[in-house]
């Protein structure tokens, strides 16, 4: 059975048997027992564990699980089963398999003729998003290097991921769909005030995309209400506030015993040229 993936040696198709996915120049590479392939190659890996580790990708895990982004995961599987008309499903970025599944599940639903996929950087995430959809191809991989050909995905999700403009352009067959989703201005505002004195909106910006026609905006928002210090924290080790805040804005959250914050997505539809 031929992958959805390419091999990311040499770029030929590689064919899937249960153990192995191969190309015919016989580069292998194994399915872990946890049903992932890990398609990184080592020479292009920054560190042994790239990506989130295991205990952002739990954290992660366990605030998802709890369904709090879940209005915009709806509109989401909304928007890619009116755009979606079969074939390869690509979600580059896919984490922990949350939306990968409940995208899989709406498009099984719609009776949309879909393969899934799903790259993460993570081996961790991989794992876990392997046991979530059983359905899917999941691989490590990096969303600089696609293991996928030219124009192999029909269409592509990805959320909150790193953005490299020339392989979505190169992996996105004519015609085919790119759903991008990012965080809305006041994204949680109310747990910004609580981590800095001086809070600020996320910046505006623009929504061309060379080789892509824009279609749609679509703009989800709530209000969400944590109603303890673990979700919290969860939410916040999620965020690029994490890692920009020091000591101080750690402790400022680890002290919060409630917090009802507004969230703020857009999704973007664009249609590849
Ligand atoms: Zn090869």
């Amino acid at each position: 059975m031929n992958s959805v993936f390419s091999c990311p040696v040499c770029g030929k198709p590689l064919i899937k048997s249960e153990r192995n996915l191969k190309c015919d120049k016989n580069h292998s590479f194994d399915i872990s027992s946890k049903g992932y392939v890990n398609l990184l190659l080592s020479n292009k890996m920054n560190a042994k564990l790239p990506g989130d580790n295991k205990l952002m990708v739990n954290a992660r895990r366990d605030f998802l699980s709890k369904d709090y982004y879940r209005k915009m995961a709806d509109k989401l599987c909304e928007t890619v089963c009116r755009y979606f008309r079969g074939g390869v499903l690509l979600d580059a970025g896919c984490g922990e398999g949350y939306y990968t599944s409940l995208v899989s599940e709406a498009v099984e639903r719609a009776g949309i003729n879909a393969q899934i996929s799903g790259i993460d950087i993570s081996k961790t995430a991989c794992a876990c998003a392997a046991r979530k959809c059983r359905n899917a191809e999941i691989a490590a991989a990096s969303i600089f290097h696609i293991p996928m050909s030219d124009s192999g995905a029909d269409m592509m999700i990805t959320l909150f991921a790193p953005f490299c403009e020339s392989e979505f352009r190169r992996i996105i067959a004519k015609g085919g769909y790119m759903i991008m989703v990012i965080p809305s201005e006041n994204h949680l505002w109310e747990l910004k005030e609580a981590v800095y004195d001086e809070p600020y909106p996320n910046k505006p910006h623009g929504y061309e995309i060379e080789g892509f026609e824009f279609v749609e905006r679509e703009l989800v928002e709530d209000s969400i209400y944590l109603p303890c210090t673990e979700d919290i924290e969860n939410l916040f080790s999620m965020t690029p506030y994490y890692y920009k805040t020091g000591v101080e804005g750690h402790e400022r959250v680890k002290a919060l015993k409630e917090l009802k914050t507004r969230i703020g997505f857009e999704i973007l539809t664009y249609k590849k040229l």
